[in-house]
């Protein structure tokens, strides 16, 4: 159910109407567990290998219905978009979206708080295929505009960045490389397309990992890159080259998990700004790093550039070492450890940002000397007075040696 009505709906409504069974007397649609289509005959057969379009079922690896009711939800909710591109995670949308647009000899510009598996692709598989990635902090305009030659083929960015919880101005960044000629691609996994619309705000392929909000419980992995038309088609022929393809019943269940994404991201955004207030007044806390906050750096242009938050932010102790830092950790009751975000469950991770950082500094210049060690929390969906009295436990934990 694309198409004109489906733009017109807004989107706590397209979450709902996006994607449905093509079957009106189901709500859901069928799980396709098929590798095989049956064609009627011969003809048959020549003709259904001719199409290679979404709805054509041709062979299991380019998709059935689950899938493509799947795609259809994300395109609806991304204004812009004209199709949806799913891979088998996350780190799968990247490189596939990167593939999509980049070949020998180009250099693409990365930002420099990219998530570290993105870093770890730059510097690795793309520097083996003769792509020359170079590094640029997003918050100076200048450098970045300086780092543009006419080999530079893509810039990839990422809002907030990842651990450390910069915001950009996406807008600016976007522009200058369509200006220059380059196509720029952002991973929009922290805000998803409800919380920031980034075909709208100019980028040309947005990528997310659906393993994270879209998934929702913890139980899959996934991703997607969505585009306009140009973009998309360059995406799909890419995936389908690399053979990418995921299982219908995990689609079945992100496509479940993207029905109740807004309720989810508005209750832990909620949740998340009450403990990251709670904390920022903490004497044992020397900076909380959070978008969503007002007293944060990024708030202004989070409040111009997005629609919604998440769960997901940092904090910094103030003079504590690594050994505090994880009696902390290991003190708390509520919040797993564990990578990954965006389920139900509330986690906690520590950081260091040294090895992961080429221009922008940490500690952040005009900090106090110990002011280091650092913990990202993904906020679930528990009471915020029992996570609050977790963290307040575990701060107790830490002074204890
Ligand atoms: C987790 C994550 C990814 C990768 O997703 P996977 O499904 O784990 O491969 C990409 N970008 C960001 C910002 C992430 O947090």
């Amino acid at each position: 159910m694309t198409g004109t009505r489906e733009n017109k709906l807004l989107p706590a409504t397209r979450l709902v109407t996006g994607g449905r069974s093509p079957d009106p007397h189901v709500v859901n649609p069928p799980v396709y567990r098929a590798s095989t289509h049956l064609y009627a005959d011969c003809a048959d057969l020549r003709a259904g290998t001719k199409s290679n379009a979404d709805g054509n079922f041709f062979y299991g690896r380019r998709g059935s219905p689950t899938q493509w009711a799947l795609a259809e939800a994300l395109t609806a909710l991304e204004p812009g978009a004209q199709g949806t591109v799913l891979y088998p995670s996350g780190v799968a949308a990247i490189a596939g979206a990167l593939l999509a647009v980049l070949k020998p000899g180009d250099v693409l510009l990365v930002t420099d708080n990219a998530y570290d598996p993105s870093r770890a692709m730059a510097k690795g598989l793309l520097a083996r295929l003769g792509i020359d990635a170079r590094f640029f902090d997003p918050l100076d305009i200048a450098a970045y505009r300086a780092a543009f030659c006419d080999r530079t083929r893509a810039v990839w960015l990422e809002n907030p960045g990842s651990l450390t919880m910069e915001v950009c101005d996406i807008p600016a960044l976007a522009d200058e490389a369509r200006e220059r000629g380059a196509v720029s691609l952002i991973d929009n996994t922290w805000a998803t397309s409800l919380g920031f619309p980034a075909l709208d705000r100019g980028c040309d392929i947005t990528v997310q990992a659906l393993t994270k909000h879209v998934g929702g419980h913890s139980d899959l992995m996934m991703g997607a890159a969505s585009a306009g038309e140009r973009w998309h088609r360059a995406l799909r022929r890419t995936a389908q080259e690399l053979g990418h393809v995921v299982s219908p019943d995990d689609a079945a269940l992100a496509l479940r998990g993207l029905r109740t994404m807004q309720l989810r991201l508005e209750r832990s955004t909620r949740t998340a700004l009450a403990l990251a207030g709670w904390l920022s007044a903490r004497p044992e806390v020397a900076h909380v790093l959070c978008p969503m906050l007002p007293s944060d750096t990024g708030h202004e242009l989070w409040r111009r550039d997005f629609t919604g938050g998440c769960g997901l932010f940092s904090f910094v102790l103030s003079g504590r070492d690594d050994a505090a830092r994880c009696r902390l950790i290991d003190a708390l009751e509520l919040f797993g450890i564990g990578y990954s975000w965006g389920g139900f469950e509330s986690l906690a991770l520590p950081f260091d940002v040294e090895p992961i950082r080429a221009r922008m500094d940490w500690p952040r210049p005009g900090w106090q000397d110990g002011d280091r060690y650092a913990i990202r929390l993904s906020v679930g969906l528990e009471d915020q007075q029992d996570l609050i009295a977790d963290l307040e436990r575990a701060l107790a934990a830490m002074e204890h040696q």
